[in-house]
């Protein structure tokens, strides 16, 4: 058995971060030079825990629909501390 962690540059702050690439939070984005810029017309670039607990609070405030997986109370716990099962990609 073996288990998946995706690493990645955070889309939105720059920082290295890994994660459940079944759970991570995403933001539409696009590789600019040397960084990603907020693109509405660019892939879903994962972001670092920080950045989603940040747009989970601003989704909060604004009364924006939250997806079902992200509103469990283990949502960050499972996305970014646990691995995903190989079996289950
Ligand atoms: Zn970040």
């Amino acid at each position: 058995m073996s288990f998946v962690f995706l690493v990645f540059e955070c889309a939105a702050c720059g920082a290295w971060a890994q994660a459940n690439p079944q759970l991570v939070m995403s933001i539409p984005a696009r590789w600019h030079r040397t960084q990603y810029a907020a693109d509405g017309n660019g892939n879903r670039e994962p972001i670092c825990e920080s950045c989603a607990r940040r747009l989970l609070d601003r989704f909060t405030r604004e009364g924006l629909p939250i997806p079902e997986a992200v509103s469990r109370s283990d949502y960050f716990d499972r996305a970014y501390r646990d691995a995903a099962d190989e079996g289950e990609l």
